[in-house]
C-alpha cells in the first residue's frame, strides 16, 4: 500500500515503516559519531519507543555499550493499520542493535500494570541479573487504576484562571486560538496520578524488593520546567503539579537508593523538543517552533539524541553535572538562557498567526514532527508501495 500521513488533532494515526527505519538509523549514526563514553551496563527504560526514551536508549546502547530492556505501549500493524511509529522504532532499534552483540529486549504492554512489571523483572533476573540504570520516560494521557479498575485521564488545564493560548494545527496548517480552562481538584489529582511519580516509585520499589538493583544503581526521570511563555499552561498548571510530584518522589527514592545501594534517584529538566507527547500540549508547538529558530541562530540547538547523549555522558556519568538548588539536573540550561528566552518570547509576540509559517523554526518543527512518524524523511520514496507483511517477515523478531 501507499502510506500517506494522516494526522488528527496533532496526532498521527499512521506511520511509515521505511521512514522510521531511516530515522532510527540516523540517530544511531549520530551517536556513534559522537563517540563512546563510560556509562551503565544494564538499563531498563520505561517508555523507550519514542521521544526522549528512544533517544536515551540509543545513546546508551551505542554510546556506552549497554544492554537495554524497554517497556512501551504501541500498536502493532494489523490489516490496513500501519502500526505506530513507536512499534517500528522498537523493531528497527532491535535490527540495528544486533551489531552491538548485547542483549536488547522489548516488552509491549502497560507499564502501569503489576503484570508487566513482573514480566520485566523475571526477564532481568533470568538474562541480566540486575539493572544499574532505570529511566522513567513515560508520557501518557491515561492510566488504569488496577486497584479499582477505573481508567483515569490526565488533563492539561490551569490552576486558577482560564487562559488563552495558541497552537499550530499540523493537519490544517493553521494557528488555532484556544482557551485553557481551570482544573477541578479532582482533575488535578487525576493528572498527578497519571503523570506524577507514583508509578516510577512502584517500579523502583518492586525492583528493590525482588533484589534486581545493582550496587550504585541510578534512576532518572525527565521533567520540564520552561519559562514564562509556557508557564501558565505547563509548570503552573496540572502538568506542573504532576512534575512536582515526580520530583518529590525522586527525593524519597534517593534516600532509599543512597542508603541501600550507594545509588541515586535523579531528575533531569530536559529541553522542549518535538515529540508525540509535546506537540499535543497547547502553546508548545509555537513555542518550540520559535525556540528552534532562536537556538539555531545562536548555534546552541541540539537534536533530541544529542541532548540525551550529553545528559548521560556529561551529567549522569561524567563530571560536569549542572544542578539547581533543588538538586535537579539542568540539562535545559541552553534553552533557559535569558537571551534565548527573551528572543523566543519576542519572536512569539512579533509574528502574527499567518507569518509564523514563514519562520525557518516552524518549517523545522513541522518537518521533525512528520519525521518522528516516518514521513518526510530524506531519501525515502513515498510514492512507492509499502509491503507491511514483508517488513514484518524481514524485521520483526519472532518472540515479539
Ligand atoms: P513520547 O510520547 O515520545 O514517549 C512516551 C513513551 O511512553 C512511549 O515510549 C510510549 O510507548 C510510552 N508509554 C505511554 N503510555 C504507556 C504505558 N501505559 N505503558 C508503557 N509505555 C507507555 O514522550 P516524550 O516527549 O519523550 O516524553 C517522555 C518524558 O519526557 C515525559 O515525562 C515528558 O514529560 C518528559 N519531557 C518531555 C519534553 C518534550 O519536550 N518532549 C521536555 C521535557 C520533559
Amino acid at each position: 500500500m501507499i502510506i500517506n500521513p494522516t494526522v488528527r488533532n496533532n496526532f498521527f494515526t499512521n506511520a511509515h515503516p521505511e521512514g522510521c527505519k531511516r530515522s532510527v538509523e540516523k540517530q544511531i549514526i549520530d551517536i556513534k559519531n559522537l563517540g563512546p563514553f563510560k556509562g551503565p551496563r544494564n538499563v531498563l527504560i520505561i517508555g523507550g519507543s519514542s521521544g526522549y526514551g528512544l533517544a536515551s536508549r540509543i545513546s546508551l546502547a551505542f554510546g556506552s555499550n549497554a544492554h537495554t530492556v524497554n517497556v512501551s505501549f504501541e500498536s502493532e500493524p494489523r490489516g490496513k493499520r500501519t502500526g505506530s511509529a513507536g512499534y517500528w522504532n522498537n523493531v528497527f532499534f532491535q535490527h540495528y542493535a544486533k551489531e552491538t552483540g548485547n542483549k536488547h529486549k522489548d516488552f509491549l504492554g502497560d507499564a502501569f500494570s503489576v503484570e508487566t512489571k513482573q514480566q520485566v523483572i523475571d526477564y532481568i533476573k533470568r538474562e541480566l541479573g540486575s539493572v544499574d540504570l532505570i529511566i522513567y520516560s513515560l508520557a501518557s494521557g491515561v492510566r488504569k487504576n488496577y486497584q479499582t479498575g477505573e481508567t483515569i485521564r490526565s488533563q492539561i488545564k490551569t490552576l486558577g484562571e482560564s487562559i488563552s493560548g495558541k497552537t499550530i494545527d499540523v493537519g490544517s496548517l493553521e494557528v488555532l486560538e484556544l482557551e485553557v480552562l481551570p482544573a477541578t481538584a479532582q482533575e488535578t489529582e487525576d493528572t498527578v496520578f497519571v503523570m506524577g511519580g507514583s508509578d516510577w516509585q512502584d517500579w523502583v520499589e518492586l525492583l528493590d524488593s525482588q533484589h534486581v538493583l545493582a550496587e550504585g544503581v541510578k534512576t532518572i526521570a525527565y521533567t520540564y520546567i520552561g519559562g514564562e511563555t509556557t508557564g501558565a499552561i505547563y509548570r503552573r498548571g496540572t502538568l506542573g503539579k504532576a512534575k512536582e510530584d515526580l520530583e518529590h518522589k525522586a527525593q524519597e527514592m534517593n534516600l532509599l537508593l543512597q542508603n541501600k545501594y550507594n545509588g541515586e534517584a535523579l531528575i533531569s529538566s530536559s529541553k522542549a523538543v518535538v515529540s508525540k507527547a509535546s506537540v499535543f500540549i497547547p502553546q508548545m508547538p509555537i513555542y518550540v517552533a520559535c525556540l528552534y529558530n532562536v537556538m539555531k541562530a545562536h548555534n546552541v540547538h541540539e537534536t533530541i539524541h544529542e541532548h540525551k547523549y550529553r545528559l548521560f555522558k556529561d551529567m549522569v556519568y561524567g563530571s560536569s553535572r549542572l544542578v539547581d538548588e533543588q538538586g535537579r539536573i539542568r540539562l535545559d540550561h541552553l534553552e533557559m538562557d535569558p537571551t534565548i528566552q527573551k528572543e523566543t518570547l519576542n519572536l512569539m509576540m512579533s509574528y502574527n498567526n499567518k507569518d509564523v509559517f514563514k519562520l525557518q523554526g516552524t518549517t523545522d518543527f513541522l518537518q521533525e514532527f512528520y519525521e518522528i512518524n516516518g514521513f518526510q524523511v530524506e531519501g525515502i520514496n513515498y510514492d512507492q508501495d509499502v509491503d507491511i507483511e514483508q517488513f514484518i517477515l524481514d524485521y520483526v523478531p519472532t518472540d515479539y
